[in-house]
């Protein structure tokens, strides 16, 4: 006997036929001797509507209010998941994250979770009841309920699955398992066996939504192995694996891109020590990450002045102009330009620490289409380009081909 947790995202649980369908693969492992825990997501296009509700009431918004209402769609499902397994003669019943409870820490709307308390549910599941959790939501320290941030269902699966010492955390989604790319865009993609987690992680990290950037910290850190797989097809999916399970490693194992950035230029800023810190630190303390960020020439000799091109996400983007313009006169640039119109696409492979030439490719590739690029950032595993939105479907066709990935 095997404890799992399964994991359905928003497409699996899109309307009362999809829940009673996740049912009966539930029920399948029951009846296979399995204890089970189910996590499920809102219905898909729900949670959106939710966010545009809050945007509707109030763009200053508390984000306490904002967690109370966007955490509502989990609750619906995680009811009628519960309901549609006791219909098949399943002993089953729904959890909210304040109930079980799953803890996080106080950052409303982004809120990592901290522990999940389990001897209730652990014993529930000893006496044959399938626990079903819902996902992306919280307690926070301050009595109240938290989310996770977008996507943050599958961090919920994972911390569940880390917390009950599962023995998979099986993630089922609208895709069969993780692609060289999206399979949305590049119909070429080609499904992976395997995994790594690092692999996964700055996948994830750099766009590929197709599992939660923290959910795979979480698992790289438990060791819980995650399979992404398909709610719709019995198919194998995709491990996420150490690297030594990993026998031949392909030099790229991914391209994925994150259309979520916005680019901001100041132009002549003083080229002296302490601008940057003068110009970063104002946005860090208004909790605005920056990404992506490139100092270029200097305007003529002595002028001591130069431009600074950096990335922020586009949710973030009118704040960070806002405060870069109350402090003008003091960092004295000569004008502020703000693009929300670009995409940042990312080749992300171990190889790369062994081999030399994976970056020249990829200029290569985008030159030959005849793509301008604006920013380059790259980690040891990982090279991003910053280019124009317009650009996003023929560059990732293009890399995709150059690097050898598509199927045949
Ligand atoms: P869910 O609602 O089940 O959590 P998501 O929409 O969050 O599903 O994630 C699945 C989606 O991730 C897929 O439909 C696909 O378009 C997208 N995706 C992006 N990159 C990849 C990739 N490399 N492999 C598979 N899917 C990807
Ligand atoms: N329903 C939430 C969202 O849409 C969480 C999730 O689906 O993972 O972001
Ligand atoms: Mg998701």
């Amino acid at each position: 006997m095997a404890r799992i947790v399964q994991k359905f995202g928003g497409t699996s649980v899109a309307d009362v036929d999809r829940i009673k369908a996740v049912a009966r693969r539930v029920k399948a492992e029951v009846d296979a001797g399995n204890q089970v825990a189910v996590v499920v997501s809102a219905m898909s296009g729900v949670t959106n509507q939710l966010v545009a509700h809050v945007d509707g009431v109030s763009s200053l918004y508390d984000a306490r209010e904002y967690d109370v209402v966007v955490s509502s769609g989990e609750q619906v499902t995680s009811g009628l998941l519960a309901l549609a397994l006791q219909a098949l003669g399943v002993s089953a019943r729904s959890w909210l994250g304040w109930q079980i409870p799953v803890h996080t820490d106080g950052v409303h709307g982004k809120a990592r979770i901290e522990g999940i308390e389990n001897d209730e549910l652990s014993r529930r599941m000893d006496g044959g009841e399938v626990v079903v959790m819902a996902g992306f939501q919280g307690l926070g320290p301050d009595n109240r309920i938290t989310t996770l941030g977008r996507g943050g269902s599958d961090t919920s699966a994972v911390a569940l699955a880390a917390a009950l010492s599962a023995h998979r955390c099986d993630i089922y989604t609208d895709v069969d398992g993780v692609y060289t790319t999206d399979p949305r865009i590049v119909s070429k993609a080609r499904k992976l066996n395997k995994i790594t987690y690092e692999e996964m992680l700055e996948m994830a990290s750099v766009g590929a939504k197709v599992l939660q950037t923290r959910s795979v910290e979480m698992a790289m850190k438990h060791g819980v192995r995650v399979e992404v797989r398909s709610s719709f097809a019995d198919v194998r999916g995709t491990l996420v694996v150490d690297e030594d399970e990993i026998v031949e490693q392909e030099l790229v194992s991914g391209i994925a891109y994150s259309r979520d950035e916005a680019k901001i230029t100041l132009v002549q800023v003083a080229d002296r020590p302490g601008v940057a810190a003068s110009i970063f630190g104002p946005l860090s303390e208004a909790s605005i990450n920056v990404d992506m960020i490139v100092q270029n020439v200097s305007h003529g000799s002595g002028s001591a002045r130069t431009d600074l091109t950096f990335t922020v996400a586009k949710t973030d983007l009118s704040r960070a102009v806002a405060t870069l313009e109350e402090r003008r006169d003091d960092l004295g640039f000569t004008a502020l330009t703000a693009d929300p119109d670009v995409v940042k696409i990312s080749v992300i492979g171990v190889g790369m620490r062994s081999h030399a030439g994976v970056a020249q490719r990829m200029f290569q590739c985008l030159a030959d289409k005849g793509i301008n690029i604006q920013v380059i950032s790259t980690s040891e595993i990982k090279v991003s380009v910053l280019v124009a939105e317009e650009y996003t479907e023929l560059a990732l066709r293009a890399l995709h081909t150059a690097y050898g990935l598509d199927t045949e």
